[in-house]
């Protein structure tokens, strides 16, 4: 089986994170990391090629040159090659673009039989790639899943609502993005991290790609994030002391106030 995991490195969240002059995400000043969420989609890449002998799980990133980091710890958990897409024209890619981009990686990895996604990025958190993704690669979309088998050509998936789980069912190649929900993802190994170092990790450009420059980049994104305000600091919030057997009243009438009950 041939699984592609997307990986997206994303500005650590106890990072003190930035926005550029033109509202975009300082992802260079900053530190970063593998996506959270997209571990799980590592996770899911490797349970699966356990299941399928001879697969190959290729990671494949977009973004800046720091980003190489979050294919390294894909390999340190297990994939067994990485392709990281850099080229200074992607900065201030809406999902729209940034879907363009891996759709025109994986042609030139080749045929995946699952491209494998987390269901958002930490940090817009659009959850619109996996989508336009499988519009731009002409695949079923299998989405949110929390459960994953898969039967020769043919996948299952659990979708769990709000009032009703679901199981989906399709015949491969498809895209899958799946929650937090498919397993713990593993930590990498001692033996994991030294073998990742001899793993094939290749480096393309938009050029690579055949990929025009004017099609991504922050001056084509059908949004932009207009304006961002720094969230209000944590208020210390109200503590009941409960001395005269008051305490559930007060909590009760706290609760009713903010229309909580
Ligand atoms: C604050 C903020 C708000 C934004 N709002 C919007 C918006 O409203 N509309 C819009 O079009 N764009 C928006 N963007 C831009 C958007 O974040 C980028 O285009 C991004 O590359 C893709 O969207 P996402 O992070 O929401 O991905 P999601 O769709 O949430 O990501 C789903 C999955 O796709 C894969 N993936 C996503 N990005 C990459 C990547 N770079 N490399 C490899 N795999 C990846 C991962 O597996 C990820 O789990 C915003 C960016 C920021 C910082």
């Amino acid at each position: 089986m041939n699984i592609v995991v997307c990986v997206k490195h994303v500005p650590d969240a106890t990072a003190d994170r930035k926005f550029e002059s033109d509202n975009t995400v300082d992802r260079v000043g900053v530190d970063g990391l593998l996506s959270e969420l997209d571990e799980y989609a590592v996770e899911q890449a490797l349970q699966l090629a356990e299941k399928n002998e001879g697969s190959e799980v290729t990671a494949l990133c977009i973004g800046p040159a720091g980003a190489a980091d979050a294919v390294r710890k894909a390999l340190q958990m297990g994939a067994d090659k990485g392709v990281h897409i850099v080229d200074d024209a992607i900065a201030g890619s809406d999902a729209l673009a940034t879907s363009l981009v891996l759709a025109e990686a994986i042609k030139k990895i080749g045929s995946p039989d699952i491209v494998i996604t987390g269901m958002a990025s930490t940090d817009a958190g659009t959850s619109l790639v996996p989508a336009a993704l499988a519009e731009r690669l002409g695949l079923p979309q299998v989405t949110f899943a929390s459960v994953v088998e898969t039967q020769g050509d043919q996948i299952r998936a659990k979708r769990d609502g709000d009032a009703a789980t679901e199981v989906i069912g399709a015949t491969l190649p498809v895209v899958l993005s799946v929650t937090d929900q498919t397993g713990e993802p593993r930590y990498p190994s001692f033996k994991g991290i030294m073998a990742a170092k001899k793993k094939p990790l290749d480096t393309w450009s938009l050029g690579d790609l055949g990929v025009d420059a004017g099609q991504v980049g922050l001056s084509v994104a059908w949004t932009q994030v207009e304006d961002t305000a720094a969230r209000p600091p944590r208020t210390a919030g109200e503590i009941v002391k409960d001395e005269d057997g008051s305490g559930a009243k007060a909590l009760a009438d706290f609760l009713a106030s903010k229309k909580f009950i």
